[in-house]
């Protein structure tokens, strides 16, 4: 018996030392704040960099009203799958919201972008389907892939032109093109265009991951179709709440056919307990404020036009389109020890290693709220400056 233990659990150990020894194990860090511009972690206050809260609504009073007016109302937990008893109020007004603000006749929502992710695309695409996927998806898009049992062929990089090749080459029953529209980890914007009419051309469905461009891009923050100023519509606009929306939960915007069709085959939405009501009512709050407030888009479009301008001034010109800036250092250790030494100097920010990027393409990721000031960003590209070895 302890024998039989020891070689389990050598296993296990053996994959951790290895993870040490390249410089990939992970550690959490726990904030003793909200994910603020200002955060407290160990006692001390840092000004952080690194989170995905774009708008600073996270801590935002009105959404905290919000969500403890309907705590308040509905308790806690829903305790029921959305097809059973789980759904309240809040989780419909929410779709309703959603929908709404994306412009499609309905939106359906999940626990996650990921169990968005990978439940919807399995429930589209199957044995003898096609997917084809950006190189750089999300790994929730990925694993979405690896579910449904579907042939996934991954194309290049937002290279529509090797998209289409591929299109010509790979033949099945259901064909579907997905994609970030903002990708996760370099910050550049989908060729949404391009994507959409080729998907149009031969008859494949269309799916793209709102996560980082809801509430970040476009005049008004409402996202990549407001960015190109087009009115084609992929069939699935999925994104989460859990980002600039400062809240958690995932939600796809589409037609009445296709919600339909999700809410009785997506195994993610079905099999499931539904987001707690006091969540939905928050995220309905914050939609509420990117509505009312659009000043708050125009400070965060602001601060990334600043960075990239103080970027500048330093020799340091990332390549990115939205809030997510990557300085690309390439080693792992190294972009560690530089995360560190600027931790030293009071910023918060991630070093980001495989597998969330590839081997050797470690980097510093960072993120810019709207709630960040000029003397901050200003700061922060000094720090870098001093740090980062061209
Ligand atoms: C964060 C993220 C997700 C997952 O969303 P969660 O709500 O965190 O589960 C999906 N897709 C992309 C592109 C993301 O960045």
């Amino acid at each position: 018996m302890t024998d039989l233990k020891s070689a389990k659990e050598s296993r296990i150990c053996d994959t951790l030392a290895r993870l040490k020894q390249e410089h990939l194990l992970r550690q959490e860090i726990c904030l003793e704040s909200p994910a603020d511009s200002h955060v407290i972690l160990e006692g001390k206050e840092y000004l952080q960099f690194a989170s995905n809260n774009y708008l600073g609504l996270a801590g935002n009073p009105r959404l905290v009203e919000a969500a403890g007016k309907a705590l308040a109302r509905y308790g806690v937990g829903s305790c029921g799958s959305r097809l059973t008893t789980g759904t309240q109020t809040p989780h419909r007004e929410l779709e309703r919201a959603l929908a709404n603000f994306k412009g499609t006749e309905a939106a359906v929502l999940f626990n996650t972008g990921y169990a968005a992710n990978s439940g919807i695309i399995p429930a589209l695409c199957g044995k003898g389907d096609v997917i084809f996927s950006d190189e750089l998806n999300h790994a929730s898009i990925i694993d979405g892939c690896r579910l449904s049992g579907a042939i996934t062929v991954v194309y290049r990089h937002n290279d529509m032109k090797d998209l289409e090749a591929k299109v010509r080459e790979f033949h099945g029953g259901n064909r579907m093109v997905v994609s970030d529209a903002v990708f996760s980890m370099d910050g550049d914007v989908l060729r949404l265009p391009e994507m959409l009419d080729i998907a149009e051309k031969y008859g494949l469905f269309s799916m793209i991951d709102e996560a980082h461009s809801t509430g970040v891009l476009g005049k008004t923050g409402h996202g990549i179709l407001e960015h190109f100023g087009i009115s084609k519509f992929p069939d699935l606009l999925m994104g989460t709440l859990s980002k600039a929306l400062g809240a958690e939960g995932g939600y796809v915007c589409c037609s009445n056919i296709m919600s339909d069709f999700l809410r009785n085959k997506c195994r993610s939405y079905i099999f499931s307990t539904a987001l707690p009501a006091a969540t939905a009512a928050a995220a309905r709050e914050a939609l509420a404020i990117i509505e009312s407030e659009p000043k708050r888009i125009e400070k965060l479009q602001d601060n990334i036009a600043f960075f990239l301008q103080e970027l500048g001034r330093h020799g340091i010109r990332p390549s990115t389109a939205s809030a997510i800036f990557p300085i690309i250092i390439g080693d792992s250790q190294k972009a560690v020890d530089i995360g560190k030494k600027l931790k030293h100097e009071g910023f918060l920010i991630s070093a980001i290693r495989h597998p969330s990027v590839p081997q050797n393409a470690a980097r510093l990721r960072i993120t810019l709220m709207a709630t960040h000031a000029r003397p901050e960003i200003s700061q922060l590209a000094n720090a870098l400056a001093k740090n980062v070895r061209k």
